[in-house]
């Protein structure tokens, strides 16, 4: 088959109706014509990536502080630049061994051949990012992609307008067209992107939206890696030190205010327990927090839509009977257009109410109380699988029951957040929280095809089973029986 007869195979379908096909096209063809990076122009590209976040980094902190109203730079430089740094750091470090082909293990059916999974680039991958850590979470994936040998089309999110000026200027420096292109717009445009027939669509965003992309890329059977949200619970248990526990809830909740996929989104503690959690948590949030007012370190609510959700749970929740209890040192009171909201803590909450129903996003704590580990354990399991469960414990036992007994995307003991940041572990949700994984290792192979080999050998136990069949054959069947 000669090379423009390979080209026309691969770029069907052509949908010549979506203005985004020629982005797509161009970086398709290119790959086909060159073939599949060395490890030295992966790791070339890796490092062509790291240089435009470093020559960018001051924007970056400028341009998602503009696009939040408030993002504090602190939280934008270790979320969005070191976290990507340290991702291109350990593929770097980890390359040349991930991409060697893995033996499989010998098989008695080939006892001289050799068997291996050998990665290689799928071609070209949609990358599609949301709003709340903007930089961290459009670019990782391409980390995962470029390392496994492939081109990349980037959607940013359309409400980090600022944000995406500057990611698409670093792609500029660091990429040609072919090998990486972001494409900028609202849900029009993000509609044709997902139509598009990628190798591999990657989608970080809310599992509502998650449903209509993975509609769209069904309709060119490409394979997606979704990145979703969920509620993910918190259990503490009945003697877990509270002043350790609330320190870090509150950190974690206060983070980016709120918006984080894996923020803890509701807490359950002892019942007896309650009032205690509730006083180390005011003491945590004001030892890192003194006063809300005009704090920088601070992170608004994104805009007013989102401002207008969480107000919108609180009220809908004091209407069905929960008590409110604001934690908000030095008594803020938010200043026209400044979309700030103490950590608002809801007691008594039922599953009627909508801040019990969504994902939260946003300085909303509901607390519930048990008595019986096995309450905790049913609820989780009757509501919606989440993408983060959080348990404070130092009772093993205690800890690998939840652990065994509840089903979450990723969980972590005794923190909240952290465990996403471990370059070992792969990071994806489970059920409505999401499907696949990536980080590391695993958002190599994500973005590879991982092909299955066989080298015969010479003489093979197969090529003994050809007709004519014989009696021969019959005795090597009963012993086959008897033996596999
Ligand atoms: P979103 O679903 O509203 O938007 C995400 C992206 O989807 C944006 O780029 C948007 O342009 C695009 N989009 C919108 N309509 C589309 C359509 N019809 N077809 C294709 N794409 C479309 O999510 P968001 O508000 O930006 O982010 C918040 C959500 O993302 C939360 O639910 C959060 O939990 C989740 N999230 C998950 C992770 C994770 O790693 N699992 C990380 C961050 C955020």
């Amino acid at each position: 088959m000669n090379d423009t007869n390979r080209l026309a195979i691969a770029s069907t379908p052509l949908l010549t109706d979506n203005p985004l096909m020629p982005l797509l096209q161009a970086q398709r063809e290119d790959f086909l014509r060159v073939g599949p990076p060395s490890y030295e122009q992966r790791i070339d590209s890796l490092k062509r990536l790291r240089q435009a976040i470093v020559d960018h980094h001051e924007q970056i902190l400028e341009a998602v502080n503009a696009d939040f109203g408030h993002r504090s730079r602190h939280e934008t430089f270790f979320a969005d630049v070191i976290g990507l740094l340290g991702e291109i750091r350990h593929t770097r470090k980890h390359l040349k061994k991930w991409m060697k082909p893995r033996r499989a293990g010998w098989s008695p059916q080939f006892p001289l051949a050799k068997a291996r999974i050998q990665c290689q680039p799928l071609g070209v991958i949609g990358i599609i990012g949301p709003w709340n850590v903007p930089v961290l979470l459009t670019l990782s994936p391409l980390v995962g992609a470029l390392a496994a040998g492939n081109r990349a089309l980037i959607k940013t999110s359309e409400f980090c307008p600022r944000t995406a000026e500057v990611v698409t200027s670093m792609i500029k420096q660091a990429f040609t067209p072919e090998q990486v292109t972001v494409v900028n717009g609202g849900s029009e445009v993000a509609a044709q992107f997902s139509a598009l027939p990628f190798d591999h669509l990657i989608f970080t965003g809310s599992t509502q939206v998650g449903r209509i992309v993975m509609r769209a890329a069904s309709e060119n059977l490409t394979p997606v890696t979704l990145e979703l949200g969920g509620k993910s619970p918190t259990i503490i248990s009945e003697d877990y030190p509270l002043d350790l526990a609330a320190g870090r809830i509150a950190q974690g909740k206060l983070l980016n205010g709120g918006q984080a996929c894996i923020a803890p989104d509701y807490v359950f503690i002892p019942t007896a327990r309650r009032e205690q959690l509730i006083e180390a948590l005011r003491v945590a949030v004001t030892r890192s927090y003194p006063t809300f007012a005009g704090n920088t370190d601070l992170t608004w609510v994104v805009n007013d839509r989102h401002f207008a959700r969480l107000k919108a749970h609180i009220a809908d929740a004091t209407a069905k009977g929960a008590e409110v209890v604001e934690i908000n040192p030095g008594n803020l009171t938010a200043g026209p257009g400044e979309r700030i909201l103490p950590l608002t803590l809801l007691l008594g909450v039922t599953d009627d109410m909508t801040v019990m129903q969504e994902e939260i996003f946003g300085p909303l704590l509901p607390i519930k109380t048990y008595d019986d580990l096995s309450q905790v354990i049913t609820y989780v399991n009757n509501h919606p699988r989440p993408l983060a469960l959080y348990h404070f414990d130092n009772n093993a036992a205690r800890t690998e029951r939840v652990l065994s007994q509840t089903a979450s995307g990723g969980a972590c003991v005794n923190d909240v957040l952290f465990h996403v940041a471990h370059e070992g572990l792969p990071f994806g949700g489970v059920g409505p929280s999401g499907i696949g994984r990536y980080h590391g290792f695993d958002g190599f192979v994500t973005f590879s095809h991982q092909k299955s080999v066989l080298y015969q050998s010479r003489w093979s136990v197969q090529s003994l089973i050809r007709p004519p069949y014989g009696p021969g054959l019959d005795r090597v069947m009963r012993l086959a029986l008897r033996w596999l």
